[in-house]
């Protein structure tokens, strides 16, 4: 019966034994894959939209894993931050992302576009403060000027953050890479924030714009939210376009950079590459 608390021990039992091996054989082996090679980054077009022409990319991590193929970072980013691992994980990113844009910038045959590089940094980034000395060496390895690196922060991570959190910030900004606001209007939004952090652009969580089209209210809000973040001094950037009505209503609104899945999904690199070589424009 239900009330049987020894019934119910007896089904629960092995299963919370094998979630926790499964997370335990998944920790080893996250721990061989950021050491070995089975990381791989695939990377997003960020699209001007009046002239739709490339004016970054964003980094996405993928897990290549032996058997069970590509796993999605939602799945894994969650277990290397809880372990620790994230910062081997992000130093990892973080230097393959700007070698890689050093090399579309100095093969002849994609360095007629003039993009940025987009990387998603986790909230224990900004606790460690190598990490500043991380990006500049990056960087500097790879010749990079440091306005071409912009680090995506989630809204949660920089708004709960504390004094360490501010001093890595405004070094991170003396040092010259873009700082974003990722996730924008998922649940911490606070204007007083905006206009204190020393960020330069915001992303918009794509969940604002899928309402588009089903919520009547949803183009004024759209447009007001536009309004909030340009107020601000801040430029703002949407995620999540799906389709050709989206991507023409933010035009209409004077939005002009933007990325989804009516543009590009996120891709390989070889794939990305290949259409720097032979498309100008999205
Ligand atoms: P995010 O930073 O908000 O990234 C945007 C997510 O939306 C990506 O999912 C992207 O593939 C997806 N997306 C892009 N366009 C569209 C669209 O038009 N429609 C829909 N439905 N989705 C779209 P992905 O690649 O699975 O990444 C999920 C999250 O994992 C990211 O969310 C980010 O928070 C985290 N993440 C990814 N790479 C890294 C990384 O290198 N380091 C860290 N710390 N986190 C990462
Ligand atoms: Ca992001
Ligand atoms: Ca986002
Ligand atoms: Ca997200």
């Amino acid at each position: 019966s239900k009330a049987d608390g020894r019934g119910k021990l007896k089904v629960f039992e092995p299963d919370m034994l094998l979630a926790r091996q499964m997370r335990n054989q998944m920790v080893g082996e996250l721990k061989e894959a950021i050491a070995g090679s089975q990381l791989v980054l695939y990377y997003q077009p960020i699209i001007r939209l009046d002239t739709r022409e490339i004016e970054g990319v964003e980094a996405l991590v993928r897990w290549n894993h032996p058997t069970r193929g590509i796993i999605m970072p939602d799945e894994f980013i969650p277990i290397a931050e809880e372990t620790g691992m994230i910062s081997d994980l992000g130093g990892w990113v973080l230097r393959t992302a700007v070698e890689q844009l050093k090399k579309w910038r100095s093969d002849p045959l994609t360095a007629g576009h003039d993009f940025s590089m987009r990387i998603n940094v986790s909230a224990a980034d900004l606790q460690r403060l190598e990490f500043i000395e991380d990006v500049r060496e990056a960087l500097a390895s790879a010749g990079l000027d440091p306005s071409l690196l912009v680090l995506e922060l989630t809204e949660s991570a920089v708004i709960q953050g504390n004094d360490l959190d501010r001093y890595t910030l405004n070094s991170l900004r003396r040092l010259g890479v873009g700082l974003e606001i990722d996730d924008f209007g998922t649940g911490y939004s606070s204007i007083s924030y905006l206009r204190q952090l020393p960020v330069d652009t915001v992303k918009v969580d794509r969940t604002l714009l899928s309402a588009l089209g089903s919520d009547p209210a949803q183009p004024a809000l759209l447009a007001a939210v536009l309004q909030l973040i340009r107020a601000c001094g801040l430029a703002a950037v949407w995620e999540g376009i799906e389709s050709a009505e989206q991507a023409d209503y933010l035009l209409s609104i004077g939005c002009t950079s933007g990325q989804g899945y009516y543009f590009s999904r996120p891709l390989p690199e070889p794939q990305l590459t290949e259409q720097l070589k032979h498309y100008k424009t999205w």
